[in-house]
């Protein structure tokens, strides 16, 4: 507990009746300007309770004047607002037991400002000799700030809701993606496999053909049956099959992507190019292209996906090179406080502007005739950079080239849980 404000101190020192008085006088319109001059409502109570004074905030924030105040006791002070039998019991032992009290509670239908949550402090002013003590009681409106603060609660449980409940979508729409293409993949294998047969099978019916006695027009009928529309059905068939098989492991990579456990850990990224490159001298070469990495930082993230992150953007800078110029691709990373931010840079075919926010969309492919691919690739790139809390996106220029950026957090803490 403090010690009790001791308003005259001042007689414990040797001074003359004037000086003393003086001092007290300036000591007194001190108090009183502090008094004025804070923004709560103060008021000032007397052994009794009775209100010896109160300062401007008090009287604006209760809507009240100094006259219905001055001299009336705590309790009948607007129609009896104050007389809360807790708060009597509080205020009723302060000067006796020179005790206090801090943030006590009202919440309260105050007849002129309405219902209100004020947070009461008290404290004794000792005043020594024979006169005695007061009592501070400071009055502080916190009916907004309440009110605010359980909003936020309650913005924070709703959030915390549909997060919960975007999770739960999430996972079970990654597992029936999971389910659906791993059991699309048994009707598929059994198309390729009975083409293929159905394609063996027109061997030995064309050798029945040759040997058979037929008119003329009729083995020309099933020559043009057996020789063309069959075997053209059958590579239409099969194309479309291989196809679904490419679509389906892109699905089963991208429920693989969200699935996977993340094993966060610093990652030398310089390395990890390094060896990208190197696998790829084969695809550089056959390009005509050179490829310079700059000295990168290290971030954090797991190794095998922020590795698929770098290979895919590399990939794509390969195969969306323009045959009309040799192919240059750049890599290169800097630090800022708080994330790591690095770029692919290629003077390929570009983006046009209009095109370069659909690009990650699944199965969302520009040119569909212009290399291989299904169209995935950024998919689970960004899929890859959300779930590291991290970011892509793309400056591009149509026949000037394209340069991907990618940011990630510094700070891996909390990452392992997304
Ligand atoms: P994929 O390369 O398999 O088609 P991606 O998801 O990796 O699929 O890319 C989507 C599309 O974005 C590509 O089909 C291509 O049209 C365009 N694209 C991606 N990277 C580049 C690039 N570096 N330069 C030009 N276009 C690009």
């Amino acid at each position: 507990m403090s010690q009790p404000f001791d308003v005259n101190s001042s007689t414990s020192l040797d001074l003359d009746g004037n000086t003393k008085r003086s001092i007290l006088d300036e000591a007194r319109i001190l108090a009183e300007a502090i008094v004025e001059t804070v923004r709560e409502p103060l008021l000032i109570l007397d052994e009794n309770l009775c209100v010896q004074s109160a300062n401007q905030s008090f009287y604006q924030t209760f809507e009240v004047t100094p006259k219905e105040n001055e001299n009336q006791l705590i309790y009948e002070l607007g129609n009896h607002q104050w007389d809360i039998p807790q708060l009597r019991h509080l205020l009723e032992h302060v000067l006796p037991d020179e005790s206090q009290f801090d943030d006590f509670e009202v919440q309260h239908h105050f007849e002129r400002i309405g219902r209100r949550t004020m947070l009461l402090n008290a404290r004794a002013l000792d005043r020594q000799g024979a006169r005695p003590g007061l009592i501070l009681l400071a009055i502080e409106d916190v009916t907004d700030r309440k009110r605010a603060s359980e909003e936020l609660k309650r913005i924070a449980t709703e959030l915390q809701r549909y997060t919960r409940e975007l999770e739960r979508s999430n996972g079970e729409l990654q597992d029936f993606a999971y389910v659906v293409s791993h059991d699309l993949r048994a009707p598929l294998v059994n198309i390729q496999g009975f083409s293929k047969e159905l394609a063996l099978s027109c061997e030995p019916l064309r050798s029945v053909l040759a040997a058979a006695e037929l008119p003329e027009s009729k083995r020309r009928e099933l020559s043009t049956l057996l020789d063309e529309d069959i075997p053209e059905s059958l590579e239409f068939i099969t194309t479309n099959a291989t196809k679904m098989d490419g679509l389906l492991s892109g699905i089963l990579r991208l429920a693989r992507v969200g699935q996977a456990a993340l094993t966060v850990r610093p990652l030398d990224i310089s390395q990890m190019l390094s060896e990208i490159v190197a696998s790829r001298q084969f695809a550089i070469e056959q390009a005509g292209a050179s490829v310079n990495v700059d000295s990168l930082p290290t971030c954090q993230g797991d190794e095998m996906q922020i590795n698929q992150v770098f290979s895919n953007l590399l990939d794509n800078a390969l195969k969306y090179l323009d045959p009309n110029r040799p192919g240059v691709i750049c890599v290169r990373g800097h630090e800022e406080p708080d994330r790591v931010i690095f770029s692919i840079a290629d003077n390929g075919i570009g983006i046009e502007a209009q095109h370069q926010d659909s690009v990650y969309k699944v199965f969302h492919r520009l040119d569909p005739q212009r290399g291989t691919g299904e169209g995935l690739g950024l998919t689970i790139v960004q899929r890859i950079l959300d779930r590291h809390r991290g970011k892509i996106w793309v400056e591009s220029k149509v026949n000037e080239g394209s340069k991907f950026y990618l940011s990630l957090p510094k700070d891996a803490v909390n990452l392992e849980m997304t």
